[in-house]
């Protein structure tokens, strides 16, 4: 058995690994470069016989490479969880038109193949990938016996298990036939998240590949962050201006939405809540009030707080002092409106690393007005535009224009949909055998080193592989 990364080895985007053994060889996801790592969309490897591609999650760096390995001829078919086959048109979609411009009926055609290929699986089922005698790779539930048909051979026995980092995100057990497990930990969420059940570790992983976006930092604690939230909105209200929060269209934006109703219904005091009722809460975001549809689609998924909130009547993610914003007109003539006025909101637009996507504009026009708050909730690759301005760029340039900051730039990590250095350490001590191995992937060389250092420190495996290093 061998493991190769072909993304997200020596930063965060890009993931793609291949786990190849005598019977067959599995790809787990296939996601797009960003930021700094970016690289011409190629496919550089043969996908002709690959039998699988499973996917953990469907942030773009997870999955937004996939239209080039249709490109490239691949046909085998997709194992993910059954939230992350209804999300992964959907987000695809969103890359089709932006990245390549496609146009309405190309994009259908696309998402027509991805969909054929599609095979959604439950949380916690085994389920035996099957190479066919004609090379093609077929779907065969364990718990039934195989039918009739062309001789088969069992490549893999695959399962998801809840991951916490959004919605349908999976760590997934791989169980060779020669007995050996591998887990791919895909994006792990932190622990005490609200809307979302914390991730359980897996009784076992003779290899672990582990992410470690924040293999070397600690977040703010989940407790703390309405908290905080609350007091920047606060002050906000006090001077005017607008909040900006960028924000992944899936992930970040419904823990946001989840927080600013439970402030607005648990924990202001009566002069709070007359001024918070003036202020509008904006999702400028089509991608993400769909996203938000599914969130509230899967309930079944959330954690037990959050299905209590809901027995009680309110509702976490659709309350009334929230407005989405659909078309592109209500949105231009909503930051001018912004711009001009001045006037308190709460802005959640796309993209988390405003790397694109609506929330240019907003920066555009209201980073020069000291009134205005950003809000960095979430990790901000090397060279997007959401790094410089969290490092503290006096000036950025936004599609080729200079434009001065004048804003206060906030970063709250308690959003974070990523587990810290904490919580990675608890997820591999979790594991009840300790792994022969752990592959650290999906981070930048210091978090990967203090990581790896820190699991070779407490021998939490036998041998510790860095992938920037491989
Ligand atoms: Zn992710």
């Amino acid at each position: 058995m061998n493991i190769i990364h072909h993304g997200a080895k020596d930063g965060v985007t890009g993931s793609c690994h291949q786990l190849n053994t005598d019977e067959g060889k599995l790809l787990i996801d296939c996601g797009l470069f960003q930021g700094d790592e970016s690289k011409p969309l190629n496919i550089d490897f043969p996908v002709k016989d690959i039998d699988a591609l499973l996917v953990t999650h469907t942030h773009i760096d997870h999955i937004g490479r996939i239209p080039w390995l249709l490109a490239a001829g691949f046909r085998a078919p997709i194992y993910c969880t059954e939230a992350t086959a209804q999300l992964m048109p959907m987000m695809l979609d969103d890359g089709l038109r932006l990245q390549l411009g496609m146009k309405t009926r190309q994009r259908k055609r696309v998402l027509n193949l991805i969909r054929s290929l599609i095979r959604p699986i439950k949380y916690n089922t085994w389920t035996d990938i099957k190479r066919a005698s004609t090379a093609s790779t077929q779907i065969a539930s364990s718990s039934k016996s195989s039918a009739s048909g062309p001789i088969t051979s069992t490549i893999a026995s695959i399962r998801f298990q809840p991951a916490g980092h959004i919605l349908g995100s999976s760590y997934i057990e791989v169980d060779l036939p020669n007995g050996e497990r591998v887990v791919f930990s895909g994006d792990l969420g932190p622990s005490n998240t609200p809307l979302l059940p914390d991730p359980i570790s897996p009784e076992r992983a003779d290899v672990l590949v582990i992410e470690s976006t924040y293999g070397d930092k600690t977040h703010e604690s989940i407790a703390s962050r309405a908290e905080r939230l609350k007091a920047l909105i606060n002050r906000s209200l006090s001077d005017g201006g607008v909040i900006v929060i960028p924000a992944f269209s899936v992930g970040r934006t419904q823990e946001l939405l989840f927080d600013i109703e439970n402030l607005l219904a648990t924990s202001l005091t009566d002069d709070e809540k007359r001024t918070w009722s003036t202020i509008p809460v904006i999702l400028d975001s089509p991608m993400a009030a769909k996203v938000t549809e599914q969130y509230r689609a899967f309930k079944s998924l959330w954690s037990q707080e959050a299905k209590t909130i809901l027995d009680s009547g309110r509702h976490p993610l659709a309350f009334d002092q929230c407005i989405t914003i659909h078309t592109h007109r209500d949105h231009i003539g909503l930051v001018n409106r912004l711009k001009q006025t001045g006037e308190p909101a709460i802005v959640v637009a796309a993209s988390g690393m405003c790397n694109g996507g609506r929330v240019l504009n907003y920066l555009k026009a209201l980073l020069p007005d000291k009134r205005t708050d950003v809000i960095l909730a979430g990790y901000q690759a090397r060279g997007t535009l959401g790094r410089n301005i969290q490092r503290g760029d006096k000036h950025v340039n936004i599609d080729g224009e200079n434009i001065a900051i004048n804003a206060h730039i906030h970063t709250m990590s308690g959003y974070s949909a990523h587990a810290d250095r904490d919580d990675l350490l608890a997820f591999i001590e979790g594991i009840t055998q300790k792994p022969n191995e752990i592959r650290i992937v999906h981070g930048d060389k210091h978090a990967q080193e203090a990581l790896g250092g820190e699991v070779e420190e407490r021998g939490l495996a036998e041998k510790v592989v860095l992938a920037v290093k491989v």
